[in-house]
């Protein structure tokens, strides 16, 4: 067993072409949400450290594949955030091929945090997300963030309509509550992501890193 180790995580590499991808093994969960959805500082507030994801907004990275190893072989992969209201037509290209891509292809990714704001989850660029994801027939964790924003009994409706909603259209996802800032859903997130990336009975890919010394590449 390789249990999750959240306060070791450390930055790997960015990539921003298919072609630069780490060797697909091992095991990965990534970060997906709308920009401003508050993905960075559940990372944070997940990985227990701050500025972990802050790699991930330094100028130039903000459109690439961010990689952060969890532990032998496991990966936290955060992805670009979407729906810039003013991106240019070619970024938003590039941006599909590349993540809709990795999505669909990657054997390494083993399930989908999907960050989404809690007050208007589902927005038909988090739909194209799921429908990239959907054909893989792997599990979406979805975390409903800034929950703190929402009285509890809104945030309870929220939770059971969205959980309602993707049940029909996506079978394996599940979904919950989540704020950086109050510390709500941290432990319930933690075990989604610890659960997808557990080791698999007869795979040895969870002791594989995907770089040679699987050790730490840049800051
Ligand atoms: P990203 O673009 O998805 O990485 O979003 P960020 O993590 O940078 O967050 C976007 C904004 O939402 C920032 O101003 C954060 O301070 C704020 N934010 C993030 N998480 C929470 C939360 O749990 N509660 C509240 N109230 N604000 C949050």
């Amino acid at each position: 067993m390789h249990p999750v180790t959240f306060h070791c995580v450390h930055y790997l590499l960015s990539v921003g072409e298919l072609s630069q991808l780490p060797p697909d093994r091992g095991a990965e969960v990534a970060f997906a949400g709308r920009s401003n959805a508050g993905k960075s500082s559940a990372i944070n507030a997940l990985c227990g450290r701050r500025g972990i994801a802050f790699v991930s907004r330094t100028p130039g990275r903000t459109q690439l594949i961010n990689f952060f190893r969890l532990g032998a072989g496991q990966y936290l992969v955060d992805l670009p955030g979407y729906g810039y209201a003013n991106a240019p037509l070619a970024l938003r290209a590039r941006w599909e091929a590349l993540i809709g891509a990795y999505l669909q292809q990657r054997r390494a990714l083993r399930g989908l945090i999907l960050v989404m704001d809690a007050r208007h989850p589902l927005t038909p660029l988090d739909r194209r997300m799921l429908d990239w994801f959907a054909s893989t027939r792997r599990p979406v964790h979805a975390l409903l963030s800034k929950a703190d924003k929402l009285s509890r009994q809104a945030g309870e409706r929220q939770r059971v309509e969205t959980q309602e909603m993707l049940s029909r259209l996506y079978p394996t996802t599940s979904v919950q509550l989540f704020s950086s800032t109050a510390h709500i859903g941290l432990e319930q997130a933690r075990g989604a992501l610890a659960t997808m990336l557990e080791p698999r009975d007869g795979t040895e890919d969870h002791v594989q890193d995907a770089t040679p010394d699987g050790g730490r590449i840049g800051p």
